[in-house]
């Protein structure tokens, strides 16, 4: 169990030291960084302004193989082998190739934090300074820095792209207590021009909101619209901005995962995995760099590459959040069905999870340690 130290008020006491790796943000990124780092001889430091797992960031909707490829089965609530899709003309049940399961956000943070060995400290982060980092408890120094703060990018240079013209959506969710049977979403233009409602069952509790692609477009009143159709209380509120679209994974020296990184799926707003996915790869990246196998100039080019080299599909999906939107009500309802079949629904979700797929997750520090840059593969998406 790492070692934590939340302060408050007079046990704020000033924070100022060095350390080999000073990772910012203690949620999915930010601990999958942490994780691969584990036995090292690195002197690890994790600040986060929250203790770990305190402020859930999501719905917490994974696919399930994410799940058990990290050995954070303690978490899983409930799972769904099909995907329920309302529009204003029809429903759709989709049967997955693989299933989809909601999970406990601080039991998941709690275990994930438990495979890494390091040290933690509440600190909120402000700014950097070539290889210092100021926070509001002082400043910690390191060679290697992540920021996995989510999509603020507190870390990068320059100044920040704030919302409404950033490259963002924007998700709002209520969590009352309740309970459901299916994973399902609203595509209807009656909740938001461009987006999508959803439902996520949550063993005793279901996590019912609305994301917006245009950031302009508020989504409290159909988020409370759709719980109240729901008949579900409108209680517990969490939102967030949502990033889609890449950004440099690297930058001025510092090493950008998850949200910070722009590593959310367009489309699907999906940014668990893939802040898994890029963590754990930043993370292989900076073991090397400990071990003595690599230098961090190398990590930095060789993160920034593998980021990069996902381009492709992240692309497609920004086109289909586009275009979707666009799609006469009609029409869109027709294709929908079309696309029930199991041969396309296989291959359609077979493409989708090899964006970022479990099967990394086991690959164990052999899938970018060792390997000469350039020769990790691009997904593929057709
Ligand atoms: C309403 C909503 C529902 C969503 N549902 C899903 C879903 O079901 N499935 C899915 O895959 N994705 C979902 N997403 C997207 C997903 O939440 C994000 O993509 C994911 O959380 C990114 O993980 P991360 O670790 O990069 O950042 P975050 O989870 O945002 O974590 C950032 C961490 O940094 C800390 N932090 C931030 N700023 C500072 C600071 N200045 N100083 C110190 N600490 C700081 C935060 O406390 C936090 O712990 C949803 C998003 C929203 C808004």
């Amino acid at each position: 169990m790492p070692k934590r130290a939340t302060k408050r008020g007079d046990e704020r006491t000033p924070l100022d030291r060095d350390c080999d790796v000073l990772i910012c943000g203690a949620s999915f990124a930010g601990l999958a960084v942490a994780r691969e780092l584990a036995g090292s001889s690195a002197d690890v430091l994790v600040v986060d302004r929250y203790e770990v797992g305190e402020r859930q960031t999501s719905a917490c909707g994974i696919p399930t193989a994410w799940l058990h490829a990290l050995a954070l089965h303690g978490s899983l609530q409930q799972t769904f082998a099909e995907l329920v899709i309302h529009t204003a003309h029809t429903t759709v049940r989709y049967g997955l190739p693989w299933t989809f399961s909601t999970f406990d956000y601080r039991t998941l943070c709690g275990e994930l934090a438990d495979q890494g060995s390091f040290r933690f400290e509440t600190a909120t982060v402000d700014r950097r300074t070539g290889d210092t980092v100021h926070t509001d408890r002082g400043s910690i120094r390191a060679p290697l820095i992540v920021d996995a703060l989510g999509w603020r990018r507190v870390l990068g240079a320059g100044a920040n792209v704030q919302p409404p013209d950033a490259l963002l959506s924007r998700g709002l969710e209520v969590h009352p207590f309740g309970s459901g049977r299916d994973m399902e979403i609203w595509i209807d233009r009656g909740y938001v021009p461009a987006g999508y409602g959803w439902s996520f069952p949550a063993a005793g509790e279901v996590r019912i909101g609305v994301g917006s692609f245009d950031p302009r477009f508020h989504v409290r009143e159909p988020t409370e619209r759709l719980a109240r159709e729901l008949g579900a209380e409108r209680v517990r509120y969490q939102g967030n901005w949502i990033p889609h679209a890449l950004r440099p994974a690297t930058e001025d020296g510092v090493f950008f995962t998850g949200d910070s990184a722009g590593h959310c799926l367009p489309l699907t707003a999906e940014g668990i995995r893939t802040a898994l996915y890029f963590g754990l790869a930043c993370g292989r990246e900076l073991r090397a760099v400990i071990d003595g196998r690599s230098r961090r100039e190398h990590a930095l080019t060789r993160y920034h590459a593998f980021s990069a080299a996902h381009a492709r599909p992240f692309r497609w999906m920004l086109r289909a959040q586009r275009l979707i939107p666009q799609v006469a009500p009609r029409l869109l309802s027709a294709s929908l069905r079309a696309m029930e079949s199991k041969r396309f629904l296989d291959w359609a979700f077979g493409h989708y999870l090899e964006i970022a797929h479990p099967r990394f997750a086991a690959a164990a520090g052999a899938a970018l340690a060792g390997l000469p840059a350039g020769a990790v593969a691009a997904p593929a998406m057709a």
